[in-house]
């Protein structure tokens, strides 16, 4: 693994530290070590990256290339981060503490949207209305502009490459803002991008702290959209923030998926998956099944087995690949989470976990941790955690079971476990979420809709629902035949003008 001496921004081309020179200190959350510093980026720098972007934008190749030139980058793009694949799931590993074997892959999965955009660029085609022999409408669609991209520190790459890439195949010019707690693994965006033959300043990035370098590409009046995924808390504050011009938004957002788990389900199935999905990229992930709900009858059966695997997950150093969950991302972080352990003791039975493994007595690391009949009103069912804590809760009805998972804020993603066909689509229609899977974890196709619903988010991505929001659609209408004039000044209307001549009758 090669780290940079110094994390620095990439404006117009350049690596540059910031104009004041001021820096952050960037943790390893195995030890908590400050392993780096990075370019603490204030509003001058978000001015270069906006003016280089615009510059880029307004008079630069890029929006005005053809789509299969695009793609033909894109493309070189997706295997210059393919061909860093060790090197990337090395450096994810290292600073945000997710276990090596699943930071492998991220880049397998970051270059697949490179190539999926490539292809959806040039298999696009636009609408076109034709009024016989009166009048041609189509849609002329035009890249938006310069697109500020604001992006989580759970896998950070990969999430960048989500925004990176439909942003790009668009035509856009982009400002980056990657997280604080793990800019490192952003670091190799710069190379890849310019070795696939990006022009410079099409892509350029900005380190720094969310309320300072984040708030000002917001507020930036030349920045025509933000795609943003973090907290809801934050999402809120940027929705304000963005209201002043009237700025495009997208928003993924925070999540408290449920698992439903009815007693005809294949209970073994359900226990694999719901188990992979709280606890896998640390339980630091959006769409966890982070509330489990179980049917009585199979209830004390599930839970007895749930917390016996819980207990049995490797806790470990990150780098090892026989580890299950590694450090959680930063101290901050880890605080709040074991805050939400000890609120859990006091709402719910502990079942497994609960507290820093022994053998573990530096860094971030928190035993899986199970907790059983969870009620309703209790903070670790209602609030998102975004660590290896699971809240399992008994139902009794299919009615109560849809009632409990619509019981809070958010409505990212549903799981549901059934082998009763009609009960599952008709409870994954009942479902608050923007996502349900059915008898699966999160698994799933670019080409669907990727978002959720109330505090879980605004607006769809994936497919052409990315395309469509880094797009304009202009729509030019053409006249064919003649068109008739009111002649204002000579003479006044006749008894072809629509819109005035019913007045005028007795
Ligand atoms: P966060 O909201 O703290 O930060 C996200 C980004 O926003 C960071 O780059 C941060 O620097 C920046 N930021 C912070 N304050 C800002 C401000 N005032 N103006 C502009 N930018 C600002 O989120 P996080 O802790 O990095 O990530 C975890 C959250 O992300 C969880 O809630 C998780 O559910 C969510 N998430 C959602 C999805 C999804 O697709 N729905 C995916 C991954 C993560």
């Amino acid at each position: 693994m090669n780290i940079p001496e110094r994390l620095r921004h990439y404006i117009d081309g350049r690596l540059t530290d910031s104009a004041d020179g001021a820096t952050f200190e960037v943790l390893a959350p195995a030890t908590n070590a400050v392993y780096r510093t990075a370019a603490a980026g204030g509003p001058a720098d978000i001015e270069a990256a906006v003016t280089a972007a615009r510059r880029a934008f307004d008079t630069g190749p890029w929006p005005r290339l053809a789509d299969r030139e695009r793609a033909r980058i894109l493309v070189r793009i997706a295997d210059g981060v393919e061909a860093r694949d060790r090197e990337l799931a090395s450096m994810e590993s290292f600073d945000t503490g997710l276990p090596i074997t699943q930071a492998t892959g991220q880049a397998r999965r970051a270059a697949e949207n490179f190539r999926f955009f490539a292809d959806l660029i040039v298999a696009r085609s636009d609408q076109a209305y034709k009024v016989p022999g009166r009048q041609l409408n189509y849609v002329n669609r035009k890249p938006v502009g310069v697109a500020g991209l604001i992006t989580p520190w759970n896998t950070p790459f990969m999430l960048e490459s989500w925004k990176l890439a439909p942003a790009l195949a668009s035509g856009c010019t982009v400002v980056l803002k990657p997280a604080e707690f793990t800019p490192l693994s952003a670091s190799l965006w710069a190379d890849i991008l310019a070795g696939a033959g990006l022009p410079d300043g099409v892509f350029n990035l900005v380190n720094g702290i969310g309320e300072v370098a984040g708030d000002a590409l917001v507020k930036h009046p030349a920045v025509n959209l933000i795609s943003f995924t973090g907290e809801t808390t934050t999402g809120r504050l940027i929705y304000r923030n963005a209201s002043s011009h009237l700025k495009a938004l997208s928003m993924e957002l925070g999540g408290k998926s449920p698992a439903l788990v009815f007693a005809d389900a294949d209970l073994d199935a359900a226990l694999d998956s719901t188990l992979f999905g709280v606890f896998s990229l640390n339980g630091e992930r959006c769409t966890a099944s982070s509330r489990i709900l179980v049917e009585q009858s199979v209830y004390d059966e599930f839970v007895t087995r749930f917390a016996a695997r819980a207990e049995a997950i490797k806790v470990g150093d990150p780098a090892d690949p026989a580890t299950e969950i590694g450090a959680l991302v930063h101290p901050e972080h880890y605080e709040r989470v074991m805050g939400y352990v000890d609120i859990g003791r006091g709402e719910a039975k502990l079942v497994a976990g609960g507290a820093r493994p022994e053998h573990l007595p530096a860094g971030n690391y928190l035993s899986p941790t199970v907790f059983a009949d969870v009620p309703v009103t209790a903070r670790i069912f209602q609030e998102e955690i975004f660590g290896p804590v699971a809240a399992l809760t008994p139902f009794r009805t299919e009615d109560e079971a849809v009632e409990l998972a619509n019981a809070v804020k958010y409505g990212l993603a549903g799981y549901v476990w059934t082998n009763d066909l009609r009960r599952a689509h008709r409870v994954a229609d009942r479902l608050d979420a923007g996502m349900v899977w059915i008898n699966s974890h999160n698994v799933r196709d670019l080409r669907s809709p990727f978002g959720g619903v109330k505090a879980s988010g605004l607006g769809h991505e994936g497919g052409y629902r990315s395309l469509d929001f880094y797009t304009g659609e202009q729509a030019v209408h053409v006249t064919l035949g003649d068109v008739h004039t009111a002649r204002f000044g000579a003479g006044g209307y006749d008894e072809r003008d629509p819109y005035f001549s019913a007045a005028r009758r007795p």
